[in-house]
């Protein structure tokens, strides 16, 4: 990407996993980064304080402690900062706690993109990039899913939501010529990982020699996408001028695989054997989520380039260089 010292980016969720990959990789590219969250509690918000000390590091980035859902702050701050580009990834994730907890993704996730999608109404900010998720795709008997795809039966609270952003999406676009775009995150992964995620709490009891809980025994299979691969996308997407366009991505991995041969490489890169604790299917989750991205490899040159086991290396490397600081979080909520 060319440098470009004068251009500002608002990312929403920045202090979340991927907004922080994201908001680090503009920061290198010599972007003014403007970082908002609001430190949710659904995991331990000490990982989060951790990503934005580390952001903090480049003078370029500023953050906002900010709650989406409250319109006139989020209002407020984007009317200060006038950025270039708006990229919303602040959400309450997890298809497990939605079941427990629907009332947090309604406001995070409807009202929040609302007051993103009002807020660039107001301010006339051309262009809105926002994350949507594989699992619109919900009770399917395709095994790989494409844009094209009808996305009427989400099966978890969570998903819904994410499908009313792209409803909304759509309103906006058509009604005030906003570009749109959603991208569908399939199965992210990397460094400064979320702890509620699979991959994170497997890590870590394989360390601690505890079992771990394979659901659907391991048969559920997904397109396992790094996070320098999304940020890769996201930053192709911005190369482009807003063209007033109304679009939905896929965004997945190199690779798909099932969860037993992930468990497997994730065993060899630790070097131990995993005690496992096969389980039926949760309620909620998707058997198969395989992406094809070739839309957004036509469209801007998406190419995924991470294989799985590299991925799973540099995570396995990073948990053990922070072992102690990722074991001392509190367990996410379910
Ligand atoms: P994350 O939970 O690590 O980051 C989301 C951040 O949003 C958190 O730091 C949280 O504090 C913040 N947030 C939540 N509600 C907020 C509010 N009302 N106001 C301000 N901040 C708020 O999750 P992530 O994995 O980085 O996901 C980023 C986006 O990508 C989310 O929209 C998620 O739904 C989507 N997504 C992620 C994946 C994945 O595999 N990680 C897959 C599909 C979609």
């Amino acid at each position: 990407m060319k440098k470009s010292v004068h251009k500002k980016i608002v990312i929403t969720g920045a202090a979340g996993f991927i907004g922080f990959h994201l908001a680090k990789e503009f920061l290198e590219q010599g972007w003014s980064v403007v970082g908002v969250d609001m430190l949710t509690s659904y995991y331990d918000p000490k990982i989060k304080q951790k990503r934005i000390a580390l952001l903090k590091k480049y003078p370029t980035f500023s953050f906002h402690k900010i709650n989406i859902a409250k319109f006139d702050a989020i209002l407020r701050m984007l009317a200060h900062e006038k950025p270039d580009e708006l990229v919303h990834l602040a959400a309450q994730p997890g298809v497990r706690y939605s079941l427990t907890n629907p009332w947090a993704y309604i406001e995070c996730n409807e009202l929040a993109t609302l007051n993103i999608f009002e807020a660039a109404k107001k301010l006339s900010i051309p262009r809105v990039v926002y994350a949507s998720s594989s699992s619109v795709y919900g009770r399917t008997e395709k095994s790989v899913m494409s844009e094209d795809d009808r996305t009427d039966s989400q099966i978890s609270v969570y998903a819904a939501t994410k499908k009313a952003n792209e409803a909304l999406a759509y309103s906006y676009n058509h009604l005030y010529g906003i570009e749109t775009i959603g991208l569908r995150f399939f199965t992210v992964y990397g460094t400064w990982y979320r702890p509620d995620q699979a991959l994170f709490k497997f890590t870590k009891s394989i360390f601690s020699g505890e079992s771990i809980d394979v659901y659907n025994r391991g048969k559920m299979k997904r397109s396992f996408t790094h996070v320098s691969d999304i940020v890769s996308g996201i930053t192709a997407i911005l190369q482009k001028k807003p063209h007033g366009k109304n679009e939905i991505y896929n965004l997945g991995g190199a690779e798909s695989v099932t969860l037993l041969e992930f468990i497997g490489m994730l065993e060899q890169a630790i070097g131990k054997k995993a005690k496992r604790n096969l389980l039926p299917m949760q309620p909620g989750d998707v058997r198969e989520t395989v992406a094809d991205w070739s839309k957004a490899h036509t469209h801007f040159g998406f190419t995924p380039k991470t294989p799985i086991r590299e991925g799973i290396a540099e995570f396995v490397e990073w948990f053990r260089e922070n072992e102690t600081f990722l074991k001392s979080l509190q367990q996410p909520k379910q």
